[in-house]
Order: structure tokens, then C-alpha cells, then sequence
């Protein structure tokens, strides 16, 4: 059954003195334990469509529904990670985690220790009591991941998370993240501008064009690519056809952007 649909959404961000339309005509159904990824270059609509997803922003027209339920706001069953952890500096590691559960009221002696045990699974359970301050890049985006997984979301928005990451914590982040997801079949969105983690990555790739932002393809990733994990996909010869495939067509959308 579709999960998540997404129903010939436009989004027009209005000010004052102007109107910028971000995306127009989105339509896309995620499936239950889907791992799509949107890609597409800078300011095509891909954040936009991610906090419309959310309920963070509703759309100028159209509707998006999680499970048939209409999303006008945030919802206990959408969790959202960002390319910055957003961690609260004068918390600890372990209130940080814990935060969520607080604000839903939700924190109790088992949703904590579910929190804790996802620490452990990131190897941070020594971290607990430490303060975002002494962590790495690397290791703050594994305690955005758990803050995230903590509060059970059943679909995960991922807002280019590893990219302000060096590439090799990028890399063991990415196997991190696809296999937690796995485990814990997990519906999610990635939205990047990075052909190679899309593929590593998902299950379907979304490419969106620029001004406005529209749906341009969509590239089903082949069952020989999708059984791997992302580091095994990026050595697959597989990969590489797919990789110059998605090349050309982002090659072409960029030049029709400049006529
Ligand atoms: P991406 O994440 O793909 O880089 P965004 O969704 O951030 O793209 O932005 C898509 C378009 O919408 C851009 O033209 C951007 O300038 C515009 N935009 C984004 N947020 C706002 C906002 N709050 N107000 C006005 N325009 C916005
Ligand atoms: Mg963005």
C-alpha cells in the first residue's frame, strides 16, 4: 500500500514585493520501506518538498497524505534530520536524544532506554554524558540519527545529512544509516546533490529540474545495486552505468536551464 503521496503539489513562496514559485506539479507515491532519494541541483525545490512533507510548510495547491491522513502539521510519524545536527549545546548527549520523547511527553523508563540502546548501536553509548561540543562532525550526526529514530517515526526525511561531512565519514555514514534504516524498515526520503549517494543509497532516484522545480525522471536503482550496501554498490560495475546514465540526464537539464 502507498505510504506517502505527494498529489500534484505547487509551492509559491510569497513576500511582500515578490513571488518565487519553488516546485510545480509534484506527484510521487512512496511505498511502505521505500528508500527514495530527490536529486537535483541547488535551489530546484528539493528542502521545500522535504518541509512540505513534514507539515513544516503546507503547499500552494495540491495535497501530500502518510498513510491516507492528510499532513497539515508536523506529525509524531515524520522525523527529519538535517545537513546541520541542530544538537542543543547545553544539553548532554543523552538529554539531546531524549529530547523529543520530553516534548511529546513520551519519556519513559523504557522510550529511554530504547534511546540509550540506539547510543550503543552507534557506538556512543560512552558519549552519554559528554556535550555536542566534544563530539565530531561524524559522530553529532549519529546522535542526530538516534534523536531521530528515538521518538519511532515510521517515514525518516533526510535533508542532506553527510554532506558538510569529509568523505570518509561520509562513506561509513552512509552504511550506518542504510543498514539502522533496514533493521528497522524504515520508509525514508534522502535529498542530495550527490548522483554517487543516491545510487548507493535508495531505491528509486528522483531527479527534479530547476525554476520551477518539477519531477524531470525518475531511475528505478537495479536489485543488484539495492541488495548491497552503499560502500559494496559504489564498487559494482552497475554503478557506474547508472552513475553516467543520471549524469547525462542532469547534464542535459542544465543546459536546457541556460537557453
Ligand atoms: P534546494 O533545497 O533544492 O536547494 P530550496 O527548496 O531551498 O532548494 O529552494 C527552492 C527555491 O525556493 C529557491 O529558489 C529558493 O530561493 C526559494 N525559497 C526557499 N525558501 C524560501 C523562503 N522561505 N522564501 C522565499 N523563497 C524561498
Ligand atoms: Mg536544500
Amino acid at each position: 500500500m502507498t505510504f506517502l503521496t505527494i498529489d500534484d503539489v505547487c509551492m509559491t513562496y510569497f513576500t511582500k514585493k515578490s513571488a518565487t514559485t519553488a516546485l510545480e506539479d509534484i506527484s510521487l507515491a512512496v511505498e511502505e520501506g521505500e528508500f527514495v532519494s530527490l536529486l537535483g541541483p541547488s535551489g530546484c525545490g528539493k528542502t521545500t518538498l522535504l518541509s512540505l512533507v513534514a507539515g513544516l510548510l503546507q503547499p500552494t495547491t495540491g495535497k501530500i497524505t502518510v498513510e491516507q491522513q492528510r499532513i497539515t502539521k508536523p506529525n509524531a510519524k515524520i522525523g527529519y534530520m538535517l545537513q546541520q545536527d541542530y544538537l542543543f549545546p547545553w544539553l548532554t548527549i543523552k538529554d539531546n536524544i531524549t529530547f523529543g520523547l520530553k516534548t511529546m511527553k513520551a519519556l519513559t523508563e523504557q522510550s529511554q532506554s530504547y534511546a540509550l540502546s540506539l547510543l550503543a548501536d552507534m557506538d556512543l553509548a560512552d558519549k552519554k554524558d559528554h556535550y555536542p561540543s566534544q563530539l565530531s562532525g561524524g559522530m553529532r550526526q549519529r546522535v542526530a540519527l538516534v534523536r531521530m529514530l528515538a521518538t519511532q517515526p515510521k517515514i525518516l526525511l533526510l535533508d542532506e545529512p553527510f554532506s558538510a561531512l569529509d568523505y570518509q565519514t561520509k562513506l561509513k555514514l552512509e552504511d550506518l544509516v542504510f543498514t539502522t534504516l533496514k533493521e528497522h524498515q524504515k520508509t525514508a526520503i534522502l535529498v542530495t546533490h550527490d548522483i554517487g549517494e543516491a545510487i548507493a543509497m535508495s531505491d528509486r532516484i528522483v531527479l527534479l529540474g530547476a525554476n520551477p522545480g518539477r519531477i524531470a525522471k525518475t531511475f528505478a536503482v537495479p536489485t543488484s545495486l539495492k541488495k548491497l550496501t552503499p560502500f559494496d554498490a559504489r564498487n559494482h560495475p552497475d554503478f557506474n552505468r547508472l552513475f553516467q546514465t543520471i549524469w547525462k540526464e542532469l547534464e542535459s537539464l542544465e543546459q536546457r536551464d541556460y537557453k
